[in-house]
């Protein structure tokens, strides 16, 4: 058995270390056979140093810098594409997702599960406007999608047919958590507490967050679009209703007075049409990302690459 441990570092100077000396010996104690996927993502502190430092010191550390900050999504890929085991664990670079767990997940593998993902047994301690931002955005999305995810994480174990299944795709602009769950096969949960972050803080910008969350909206659901033609309805019979209130004042001589009728509706109309015309646009914007094929990542250096084929 090979396992692939992918891990995302942005900005995790302080963590890397300290993530690698807990994470080394729980998988040497499941097998001698594994490689440590560490995906620097642009960072701009020590981070790659240190993770060079230590891909040189173990071959079993597959160590890829980005040319820039390509977002946690697009570290997750990468480490997917450059899977070389039979199974593969994803994992945040600063030991939130408890890596104890590991063995447990690698145990149900070997039951029979293609995946086994980790769920949140609570949030853990997160700034209540963050625990706000992101409670309702997954109520929006399990409405929107159909895909529940409230607890869902990026803690995962996947067989290597599901990476393969999932490498097939090409679409550009995913949501892994919500693509896990589309893909669909053998799959279970473990329950985990969120631990607290050791070191540094949470690498998420607001508007990281809202990219993501608006990315993953609308690559799972185009109901947004069903929304305007409602609004657009709704805001076409008001204008009718509207329409023969005027018309009939204007025939029995008591109209003028309504500029404030006009304001309104130019506000209302104006507001509904830009808003909609916005959300148009994020939809193009996709087509348009994905018609130019760009990658999702891009290499800057690589050490160790396929260190399974150095063990055997
Ligand atoms: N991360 C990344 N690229 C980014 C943002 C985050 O690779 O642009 C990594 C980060 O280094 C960490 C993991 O993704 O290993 C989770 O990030 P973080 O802990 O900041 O997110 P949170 O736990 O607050 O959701
Ligand atoms: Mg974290």
């Amino acid at each position: 058995m090979n396992i692939s441990l992918i891990i995302p570092f942005f900005n995790e100077e302080d963590q890397v270390d300290n993530t690698l000396d807990i994470v080394i010996p729980i998988l040497e104690s499941v097998t001698p056979f594994y490689e440590i996927i560490a995906v620097d993502d642009g960072s701009k502190d020590r981070t790659w140093f240190i993770l060079s430092n230590r891909a040189q010191d173990n071959p079993n550390i597959h160590a890829i810098r980005f040319s820039r900050n390509f977002g946690k999504e697009a570290a997750i890929c990468a480490g997917l594409d450059h899977v070389g085991g039979d199974l593969a664990i994803l994992m945040d670079g600063d030991l939130q997702h408890p890596p104890q767990y590991i063995p447990q997940m690698v145990r149900l593998w070997e039951e029979g599960y293609d995946i086994v993902e980790g769920v949140k047994k609570s949030r853990g301690k997160e700034k209540p406007f963050y625990h706000f931002m992101a409670t309702s955005f997954y109520k929006i999305f399990t409405k929107l999608s159909g895909v529940d995810m409230a607890n869902a994480s990026d803690f995962k174990l996947l067989d290597r047919k599901v990476i393969d299944a999932w490498k097939a795709l090409d679409e550009k602009n995913t949501f892994f958590r919500g693509l896990a769950a589309w893909l669909g096969f053998k799959k279970t949960t473990i329950e985990f507490e969120v631990a607290p972050r050791t070191h540094g803080k949470s690498k998420w910008s607001l508007t990281g967050l809202w990219r993501l969350s608006v990315n993953a909206i609308t690559s799972f659901s185009s109901v947004p679009l069903v929304f305007i033609t409602w609004g657009g309805l709704l805001f076409f019979f008001l204008a009718l209703i509207i329409g023969i209130i005027t018309l009939v004042r204007f025939f029995s001589g008591t109209a003028v007075e309504g500029f404030t009728t006009v304001i309104l509706l130019l506000l209302i109309i104006g507001g509904a049409i830009m808003m909609s015309l916005g959300l148009i646009g994020t939809y193009i914007s996709k087509i348009y990302d994905e018609v130019k094929g760009r990658p999702r990542y891009l290499k800057m250096t690589e050490l160790n690459p396929r260190p399974f084929d150095k063990l055997r």
